[in-house]
């Protein structure tokens, strides 16, 4: 499906959590030595012009580098996402976020909340000190995604390209483009403020908000472990000893495991514990062998497996499932 969609101007709220975005280094042209989460959401939406005067507000949500993102702020994100979304005058909500862990957090939203309104999570591989840095135009990028009639459900918002949260993968550690939506291609793209649609919008029953009620310390914990040449199953071990309540296997190929590390993973599944494979290839789903169980997480990468473990598990603790 291809379709054009012309703008119309809601308010869009802007929540700021850091990342390269808001990085800052002291020399100009270091697209690699500088600090994350220096800038405010305010300073992003300053160095975009073309905003001035646009109905946008601001929020700082929080200030880190989303590699050390935390269910904390996940837990105080969604929450501030989910007050915005339930005003009648927000058209939508623009997350600014690093990139590292970007697809983490779009899953989850998606998960939690499967807006009807849109929610669009946006980065930069470069700081907002780089000579040509890519943030100021991924944001307004976003907030025309955000402003696009009919959109919903959680978008990341990179290149000029738009991904849906299920799909979105960081895929380069360097690159503008660092972000795919694999085999399905990305949801659209933006042209000079227009987006240009492929694929439908995100959609599904949203878990809800309680789901994460929980104390942020008291999460379950979810660990990823990976089968590879040489796997051993002592860190298996260990971590049931140290008291880990869920795995994720990101098996080698369509979900083969070691035979030394599948040892250890029956002995933890033995003793009760959730154990979910999926592949650790940056593309494809497990390919269930006829008449086998599908994994849970045959479609999840590890990251995305280990939330919706770890999702599952608060919903159980709190009697839903
Ligand atoms: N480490 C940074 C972050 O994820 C990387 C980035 O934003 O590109 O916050």
């Amino acid at each position: 499906m291809t379709s054009t969609i012309e703008h119309s101007a809601g308010t869009v709220v802007i929540l700021g959590t850091g990342g390269t975005i808001a990085g800052a280094s002291s020399v100009a042209g270091d697209n690699v030595g500088y600090t994350a989460a220096q800038r405010s959401v305010a300073d992003l939406l300053a160095a975009v012009p073309p905003l001035a005067g646009t109905p946008v507000e601001a929020e700082q949500v929080a200030q880190l580098d989303s590699k050390d993102m935390d269910a904390a702020t996940w837990q105080a994100l969604a929450r501030a996402v989910a007050r915005h979304l339930a005003r009648p005058a927000v058209q939508g909500i623009v997350v600014t976020h690093g990139t590292d862990t970007l697809e983490e957090t779009a899953w989850l939203l998606q998960q939690v909340l499967a807006p009807a309104k849109p929610v669009v999570l946006v980065a930069a591989m470069r700081p907002a000190t780089a000579l040509a840095a890519d943030g100021p135009q991924n944001l307004l990028d976003a907030v025309a995604v955000a402003r696009t009639p009919g959109a919903r459900g959680v978008v990341a918002v990179l290149a000029g390209q738009v991904h849906a949260a299920d799909r979105v993968r960081k895929v380069h550690t360097y690159r503008t483009d660092a972000f795919s939506s694999g085999d399905a291609g990305p949801l659209g793209v933006v042209e000079e403020g227009v987006l240009r649609r492929f694929a439908d919008w995100p959609a599904g029953v949203a878990l809800g908000l309680d789901v994460l009620d929980t104390d942020p310390t008291q999460w379950p914990w979810v660990e990823i472990v990976t089968s590879h040449a040489g796997a051993r199953g002592d860190a298996v071990r260990a971590l049931v000893a140290a008291g880990v309540q869920g795995l994720v296997v990101a098996g080698t190929g369509n979900g083969s495991v070691h035979r030394a590390l599948q040892q250890a993973l029956d002995e933890a599944r033995a003793a009760g514990l959730p154990v979910w494979l999926c592949s650790r290839c940056a593309g494809g789903v497990l390919v269930p062998a006829p008449g086998a169980a599908p994994s849970p997480a045959a479609a999840l990468s590890p990251w995305q497996a280990r939330l919706a473990l770890q999702l599952q598990l608060l919903s159980a603790r709190r009697g839903g499932g």
